[in-house]
């Protein structure tokens, strides 16, 4: 049963993820913002509008007790806050034993500020206003380094004969080489390599990938396996791996 977040914590996007990020950040226009930005790249995102709900969520993450079995991946974290400031938060978290990759916000872009984030066990640290596509590239990097530093602490690769998908890293290699897929593409074969044979309906695959909001036809699931087969398959007309099943929808291997 899940356990009883605080009412600021907020649990927006419950499909596939990538990775689960901590958004604390009390000024709502910019939480927002940054939650859609995140889900649109396929990470989980979860909300904390102060620094007290923030560090109960931490807690519960790292000792898996927020009733979803899931660590955080990075914490992106605002220096003013209310209850507890970013400073203090980071310092707590890093105190506790906790090695999230933290990436610091704030209004302040002085040498200073950012030196005394990075004393405290902050991993980056950005300046307001920054556009989405910057905070995304600069997730993105983090997750990469603390993935190359702990390997043994990260989700395992998702293997299934020559193929390997990294979820962490967003990357997928197929006989040895890595092909470039786009966000849906990679968020579909995830779910596809996290449950090889099971039959997924349209529907399915659209409430799963796109979201329950999605208004498009289910066409675009076909478009989207069709795209994944000329990047994955030897042959495309034949699939290996993306296979049709009849009446039903689609499966993996
Ligand atoms: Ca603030």
């Amino acid at each position: 049963m899940p356990s009883a977040l605080s009412p600021q914590l907020t649990q927006i996007h419950p499909g596939i993820k990538l990775g689960r990020v901590l958004v604390v950040e009390d000024e709502k226009l910019i939480r927002e913002t940054i939650a859609l930005a995140l889900t649109e790249e396929g990470y989980d995102v979860l909300l904390a509008e102060d620094g007290r709900s923030a560090l109960e969520f931490s807690r519960r993450a790292e000792s898996g007790d927020d009733g979803r079995g899931a660590p955080l991946s990075l914490i992106i974290l605002d220096l003013m806050l209310p209850y507890i400031n970013g400073l203090d938060l980071c310092r707590l978290i890093r105190h506790e034993g906790s090695g999230v990759p933290i990436l610091m916000l704030s209004a302040k872009g002085s040498e200073t500020d950012r030196v005394v984030g990075l004393e405290v066990g902050a991993d980056d640290y950005l300046t307001k206003p920054f556009g989405m596509r910057e905070l995304i590239a600069r997730c993105r990097a983090l997750l990469r380094r603390h993935h190359h530093a702990h390997p043994q602490t990260q989700e395992s690769v998702l293997r299934f004969q020559t193929i390997a998908l990294y979820p962490q890293e967003c990357r997928v290699i197929v006989r040895g080489e890595e092909i470039n897929l786009s966000p849906k593409e990679f968020r579909i074969l995830e779910l596809f390599m996290t449950h090889p044979r099971r039959v997924w309906s349209r529907e399915q695959l659209i409430e799963r990938v796109w979201g329950p909001d999605f208004m498009g036809d289910s066409k675009t699931v076909d478009v989207h396996i069709r795209w994944l087969r000329e990047k994955m398959e030897i042959d495309p007309s034949r699939p290996e791996y993306l296979m049709t099943v009849r009446g039903f929808g689609y499966r993996f291997g």
